[in-house]
Order: C-alpha cells, then sequence, then structure tokens
C-alpha cells in the first residue's frame, strides 16, 4: 500500500456482479476514500472478472485491501441462526465453501489484492472438538494456498471472546493467519469489551472494522444486538481509536455499515469519515 498514509480511512462494500467494476470504484471515490475492502457475496460470480477490476482500480488510483467473502446459506438472524449456517463450523457445507474460498483467494491474486477474509464461524472453545480440529485442518489449507499467493488469511472477529481466538490462532500456527478486528462483533454477539480484546489480540491484528453497535437484549437469549451508525453505539469510538493508537496501528481504518438502503449507507459513510478524521 505504497501510496496509503497511516491510519488512512476506507471503506468495506458489497461488489455487485451487474455493475461494471469502474463504476463502482467511482462510487466509492466519491466518498473521498482511496482504498476499501471488497466484500464479495454468495452469488458474484468471479470468473473472467480479475482484469476489469484490476484495470479499474489502475484506471483511479485505488486500492483494494481485502477480498471478504459471504457464503450461499450464511444467515445472520439470531446467535443459534449463526452457528448453524455461518462460515466453515457447519460441516455440510464444508466442502463447497472451501472450494468457493481457493476460487476467490485466486481472483483477489489476479487483481492484486493481498488478503482474504471472512467468519469462519462460532470456533468451539473445546480444542479437542471434532469441529474445531477439523476448521483448523481447512484453515490451515486456505493459509498455505494464500501463502503461493503471498496472501494473508484475516479471520473476522467477534463470534468467539478474544482468548479463544487467540488460542485457534497459536494451534493453527501459520504466520499469515492474522486477524480483521471488528469491534461493533465482540458487542452485537456479546462476546466481551472490544478495548480489552484488542489488548489479548494486538500481536495479530492485521486490519479492521470500524463500526458500531448496541449489546444484546438480555431478555432475549439468543438474539443478536443491533448495529448503529458510527459513533451512536457502545462500542465508544474515540476510545478505539485511541486504543489503535496505542497498539501501534498504522493500517486502514476500514468502516462498515450493514443493513441500511444505498442511500442511508453513503450518508452513514459520509459521517462516519467525518467523525473519524476529527479522531485520527
Ligand atoms: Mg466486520
Amino acid at each position: 500500500m505504497p501510496n496509503l498514509k497511516p491510519l488512512e480511512l476506507g471503506v468495506i462494500f458489497w461488489a455487485s456482479s451487474l455493475k461494471p467494476a469502474l463504476e463502482q470504484i467511482q462510487g466509492l471515490k466519491a466518498l473521498g476514500v482511496r482504498c476499501a475492502q471488497m466484500g464479495i457475496a454468495g452469488d458474484f460470480d468471479p470468473t473472467d472478472r480479475a482484469a476489469e477490476w484490476k484495470a479499474a482500480c489502475q484506471a483511479e488510483d485505488f486500492t483494494l485491501l481485502t477480498v471478504t467473502a459471504a457464503y450461499n446459506g450464511e444467515d445472520y438472524a439470531d446467535i443459534p441462526t449463526v452457528v448453524r449456517t455461518v462460515g466453515f463450523i457447519p460441516a455440510a457445507t464444508r466442502v463447497e465453501r472451501e472450494a468457493r474460498t481457493i476460487a476467490l483467494c485466486d481472483f483477489a491474486h489476479a487483481v492484486g489484492i493481498p488478503v482474504f477474509a471472512c467468519h469462519i464461524g462460532f470456533v468451539p472453545h473445546d480444542r479437542d472438538n471434532l469441529d474445531y480440529l477439523a476448521v483448523q485442518a481447512m484453515v490451515k489449507r486456505i493459509c498455505d494456498h494464500c501463502a503461493i499467493h503471498g496472501m494473508s488469511f484475516h479471520l473476522e472477529t467477534g463470534q468467539e471472546p478474544a482468548d479463544v481466538l487467540f488460542d485457534f490462532l497459536v494451534d493453527t500456527g501459520r504466520p499469515n493467519l492474522l486477524i480483521n478486528f471488528d469491534p461493533a462483533n465482540m458487542i452485537l454477539y456479546g462476546t466481551g469489551d472490544p478495548i480489552e480484546a484488542m489488548e489479548v489480540l494486538k500481536g495479530s491484528i492485521a486490519s479492521i472494522h470500524a463500526k458500531d453497535g448496541d449489546w444484546p437484549d438480555a431478555s432475549k437469549p439468543g438474539s443478536l444486538g443491533s448495529e448503529k451508525p458510527l459513533g451512536s453505539g457502545a462500542v465508544g469510538i474515540p476510545r478505539f481509536v485511541a486504543k489503535l493508537k496505542e497498539i501501534g496501528y498504522s493500517a486502514p481504518i476500514v468502516i462498515e455499515r450493514e443493513g441500511t438502503s444505498p442511500e442511508q449507507w453513503n450518508a452513514d459513510m459520509r459521517a462516519a469519515i467525518e467523525l473519524l478524521k476529527s479522531l485520527v
């Protein structure tokens, strides 16, 4: 990222198969950012699209930081549904999702994007659990495939406490396995204070999402908290940015906003950019 400043502001967007890449990159640049994470949903077909995305980035002098995958069949309705459907934990979709992941890593490499990221799902706390071992083996294979391309694999945080994730990283033992830290997810899933988690995971935090949210309703077991526009949830964005600086984080601050109309997304992104400019 030679042309990006420390703590450069960026956004995560969901790529469309239907619109030209150039138009999508120009839409992001209109927000005033020069970098982004590229979200790729299960229905995006990357076949023969890499050259177009690479040319669009070059034409607009724009940096795509990461391919962040979501998979067909994932459902974030509530915590039991997430456990059942998200990431690599559901055994029935493991083979299909591994093949999709490898294809997206190859797409990322062809575009010139150095990182693949996703939620791997709820990592079991028991290190002898068969799902823990199977997912760990799968993550090792993906890391090794990424390494062939000189790429890293970033785990999106939030669905397990920091110490469980830390143990998983150590057990997996791959130097290109790192963390995309999302402070709001820790709150939405009720897994712990995000600032304390950053202290535990700081040696592995290689990218982040600036996202905000409120804790789950304690009277509704299994419910998720609610995502909020940046600065209006429970994360405490000033303390989050201060902690980033304290741990020496200098990669881009990637703003994430979900579950809104395109118009609201744009408005919330612009407000988040102004807030972060005042803090960085
Ligand atoms: Mg996130």
